[in-house]
């Protein structure tokens, strides 16, 4: 088999995708009111294997009102947290159960290696619930006594409550991580939920829609819609009876959803791109600098939020992190993502397959000299070779902007100042990794680098403990975490009179 061969499915994978044009509210499926669809495409061979529903404002509607039913008779929130816990890790229970499913699943709508599906996704969507399962019985808020009020004459206390119903928007780059990092604070919270799945890849959350009645939640909690972003995602930010918005995406429609949930007010988290630094000091250990700056930019083909994008190579040393990152560069090369010796398979679909390449085009015509890679594989699928530009100027576009694909701009610094500038220098701030055995340089850089995650001699490591989002451009709040939990709530001050 070519590299660029798709595997045949598994029965259980064919099942999923012939059963896909349907819309999970309160607890059934149920037909969508109008007709229209859309192409599930499979990026390794960029054939159309089913449909999904794009859902009409009607079904958007109806969701919306499942949730809110169950959220208004306390069927979910007035449960012991205890057994809301419980139901969250049954969840997760079912998901490893079938494990193996939502892998293939995966590799086949976002053409992610099934393999890396299975090492790395399915595992932390699974790690996401449990972690978020604990806090329902944790939820807590602060009792303070009143300042201006007569000591004693007044019981007041804080109630930390469920915001309501959240509408949750995924994009397309880790498809059930997103859903299960949305799903899982938003149930320990209390709320009731509408799952949007990007309409490129929503496989995997129509499978969890199974999941979720057999795990025991309550019809309404959680409500699953399939469709495109400006009309079923929008009517779900406009939507009155919405409370609360989170949203992983692009920058650009993460400007559009905040500004359309302003008209009422909703709560809104949102976490947006990035274009993060590598930086690499000229002591690091230059064999695992060079193997992590090419994890970090072709880990899922470049289509990771925290991708390291930019590549600061200290002076002394680029030409040879350069050289180490051209050795990692064949492990990286793409291949169909059912094929079992694959990294990394093909970028998601055709519009990405072209903005990608657009913008190595476009960093060559701006004087960027392509290092590695920089042409496209294969004579069907969206196969992308893992690509480094070098002699880029700050202002190119290739390096202000995010690319979202298996290119990365590698540049020279001299001083630590001068890199810490060099990594600001961007309207995003997600991540950042800093590659030394320096730890006071480390924890300086750490300082001055204006970003939501930083990491020491590792990238993308990413924690359900640990805030996550962004500064600038890159987003809105955090998740994960406490935080993460607390977003998805509203705090109530009771003042008495005794
Ligand atoms: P996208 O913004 O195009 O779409 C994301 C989701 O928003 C989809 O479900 C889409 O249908 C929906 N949507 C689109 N237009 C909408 C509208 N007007 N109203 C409501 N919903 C709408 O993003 P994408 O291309 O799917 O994903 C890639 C982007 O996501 C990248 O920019 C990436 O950096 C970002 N991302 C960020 C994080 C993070 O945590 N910060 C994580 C993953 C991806």
């Amino acid at each position: 088999l070519s590299p660029f061969t798709q595997r045949d499915y598994s029965d259980a994978a064919k099942r999923a995708i012939a059963r896909a044009p349907a819309l999970f509210i309160d607890n059934a499926w149920v037909a969508s009111t109008h007709g229209a669809t859309i192409p599930i495409i499979d990026p390794s061979n960029a054939r159309e294997i089913g449909r999904f529903v794009d859902a009409s404002d009607a079904d958007v509607d109806r969701a919306v009102a499942a949730a809110r039913r169950a959220f208004d008779d306390g069927r979910w929130t007035t449960l012991r947290p205890l057994d809301r816990e419980r139901c969250i890790h049954r969840l997760a229970d079912l998901i490893e159960a079938h494990a193996d499913e939502f892998s293939e699943l995966e590799a086949i709508d976002n053409g992610m290696p099934k393999g890396m599906a299975a090492a790395a996704d399915i595992p932390s969507a699974i790690d996401m619930l449990r972690y978020m399962a604990g806090w329902a019985t944790k939820i807590s808020s602060e009792t303070t006594l009143p300042a201006s009020l007569p000591v004693g004459a007044y019981h007041a206390y804080v109630r930390r409550e469920a915001v309501g119903v959240a509408a949750l928007i995924a994009p397309w780059n880790f498809p059930l991580v997103m859903a299960t990092l949305k799903i899982a604070p938003a149930l320990a919270a209390g709320c009731t939920v509408v799952l949007k799945p990007a309409e490129q890849t929503s496989l995997t959350a129509l499978r969890l829609g199974d999941l979720i009645a057999e795990a025991g939640f309550p019809a309404g909690v959680v409500n699953i819609v399939t469709g495109n972003g400006h009309t079923a995602g929008a009517r779900l930010t406009t939507h009155p009876d919405v409370d609360k918005i989170a949203f992983t995406g692009s920058t650009e429609i993460g400007k559009v959803i905040n500004r359309a949930a302003t008209d009422t007010l909703k709560h809104v988290t949102l976490e947006l791109g990035g274009k993060s630094p590598v930086v690499i000091l000229p002591d690091a250990d230059l064999e695992a600098a060079g193997a992590g700056a090419a994890g970090a930019i072709f880990f899922n083909a470049g289509q990771i939020c925290v991708a390291g994008s930019r590549i600061y190579a200290h002076r002394d040393v680029f030409d040879r992190v350069l050289e180490q990152v051209s050795e990692q560069a064949a492990f990286w090369s793409p291949r169909a993502s059912l094929d079992p010796a694959g990294h990394m398979g093909p970028v998601v679909s055709q519009d990405q397959f072209e903005r990608v390449m657009a913008y190595i085009d476009d960093g060559k015509k701006a004087g960027a000299s392509v290092a590695i890679g920089g042409g496209s594989l294969g004579s069907e699928g969206y196969y992308i070779e893992p690509t480094v530009l070098v002699d880029v100027k700050p202002q190119m576009r290739v390096v202000q902007e995010e690319i979202f694909g298996p290119v990365v701009v590698a540049q020279r610094f001299d001083d630590l100042d001068e890199v810490a500038r060099q990594a600001n220098d961007s309207a995003f701030g997600l991540g950042a990794s800093i590659w030394t055995k320096d730890l006071s340089a480390m924890h300086r850089l750490a300082g001055k680098i204006k970003a939501g995650t930083v990491w020491g001699n590792c990238h993308s490591v990413i924690d359900p403990a640990m805030p996550f989002g962004g500064y600038k451009q890159s987003g809105l709040g955090r998740e994960h975490g406490r935080p993460g939990v607390e977003a998805y709530t509203e705090l109530k001050s009771v003042i008495v009179q005794l």
